[in-house]
């Protein structure tokens, strides 16, 4: 008799670095999600940022069979259609001449970091290896990644860390000038920090940034990892900010569900990936490229970005409603289909404690750290499943109100 999978399996099977939730889902249609006893949620939750267009989007389901049809996997000894059609589809609609593309976020930070190290060695000498990042920011687990990301409870207790990262504060640009020199070598940084708490940088931050950049010779990074692919309402949210970097990462949106990571960067900079100097096995996979393409060019419109913008009023207004009764928020912030709720003094550190509360509801959200209720569904979720899920997110925190 073939074994139904449980969540005890996980328990026994799996290493323990993560605590799932207790039910498992099994099937999904665009913003619904029903696990093994047929109950059904809505998706507020997205797979943290990545289920751009939610479940099983037709468009991403023809790309992947078409193209699983076809051909699946090269390798970087050939090149392959779909990949290069992706590749010319992100440079003609960013600022960026060069791509290279790999399977996640945090490998598309690691290239984006080795790229800026190695840029500054062939342009400038070995001494100018600083990279400024910023406490609370989240970069991806490699070891690289984890050190430069800002919250050092990830990445101590593994041994040496690597050495020349120097951490300044998030929007506050004096913290920054202390640091920056000729030594340094990029600034790195998220847009709207997304783990940190969903926490929007100012205009006048970026700006610095750039100008800093600029002064000392140092590569500007925006790491759009969460904040890219039509989730900010652009399609990626240097655009709002009319500040350009020098080096882009993107991941989560951009494959809808499918694993992929791209780093974008200028032709001059891209020079320093010469033959042989970085790679990745699966770096342009083909059913990668071919889900990324498709999601790209539906996501990529007037009508879907405009959506996007709308369904942020939308939340903001239900959260607000929310809010005016129970009391639970201090603020409500965020950009497009990626929004946060920090708690109120009362409920301070409680936001995880919505979660398995919205889940018995029917619903599905995320935490920020434990201060902030994060979600980030899909950039097409219908007004509806908004309207169904937010209310049944209302009587999880009527809940949570009733057991404080
Ligand atoms: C999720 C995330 C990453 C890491 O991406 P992975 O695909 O998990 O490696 C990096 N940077 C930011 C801003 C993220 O949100």
């Amino acid at each position: 008799m073939s074994h139904t999978p449980s969540r005890q399996d996980f328990d026994h099977y799996m290493t323990p670095n993560y605590a799932p939730q207790q039910i498992i889902p099994v099937r999904g249609e665009g913003s619904r999600l029903w696990d093994q006893e047929g109950r059904e949620y809505i998706d507020f939750a997205g797979g943290i940022a990545v289920n751009s267009l939610g479940h099983c989007h037709p468009v991403l389901v023809n790309a992947l069979k078409e193209q699983g049809e076809k051909l699946w996997h090269l390798s970087n000894v050939f090149t392959n259609e779909p990949a290069l059609k992706l590749a010319k589809t992100l440079t003609e609609r960013t600022f960026a001449d060069k791509v290279f593309l790999c399977s996640s976020g945090g490998e598309a930070n690691e290239a984006a970091l080795k790229l800026a190290r190695r840029w500054a060695v062939d342009h400038h000498g070995e001494h100018k290896d600083k990279i400024i990042s910023f406490y609370q920011s989240f970069h991806g687990r490699t070891f690289f990644t984890v050190s430069v990301g800002g919250q050092p409870k990830y990445s101590q207790g593994f041994g040496p860390v690597p050495g020349g990262i120097l951490h300044a504060n998030f929007n506050d640009l004096e913290s920054v000038r202390k640091l920056v020199g000729d030594d340094t070598c990029a600034i790195m940084v998220e847009p709207m920090q997304g783990e940190g708490g969903i926490v929007p940088a100012t205009q006048e931050f970026l700006q610095g940034l750039r100008d800093l950049c600029d002064e000392h010779n140092a590569l500007l990074i925006f790491d759009e990892v969460q904040t890219g692919v039509g989730r900010s309402g652009e399609l990626y949210a240097y655009k709002n900010f009319g500040i350009t970097p020098d080096i882009l990462t993107s991941a989560k949106s951009l494959g809808g569900g499918f694993p992929i990571g791209a780093t974008l960067t200028t032709d001059a900079i891209a020079k320093s990936l010469a033959i042989g100097t970085h790679g990745s096995t699966y770096g342009g996979n083909a059913l990668a490229s071919a889900v990324a393409l498709a999601a790209v060019e539906f996501i990529d419109t007037p009508e879907v970005l405009q959506g996007v913008k709308h369904r942020h009023d939308l939340f903001r207004e239900h959260l607000e409603t929310i809010n005016r009764k129970y009391g639970v928020f201090k603020e409500i912030r965020g950009m497009g289909m990626l929004m946060g709720a920090q708690m109120s003094d009362a409920f301070e550190g409680r936001a995880k404690d919505i979660l398995p509360l919205a889940i018995e509801e029917g619903v599905m959200a995320l935490i920020a750290g434990p201060n902030v209720l994060r979600m980030a569904p899909s950039l097409v979720i219908p007004e509806e499943d908004i309207a169904e899920g937010m209310a049944r997110l209302e009587r999880a925190i009527e809940r949570l109100v009733a057991s404080a």
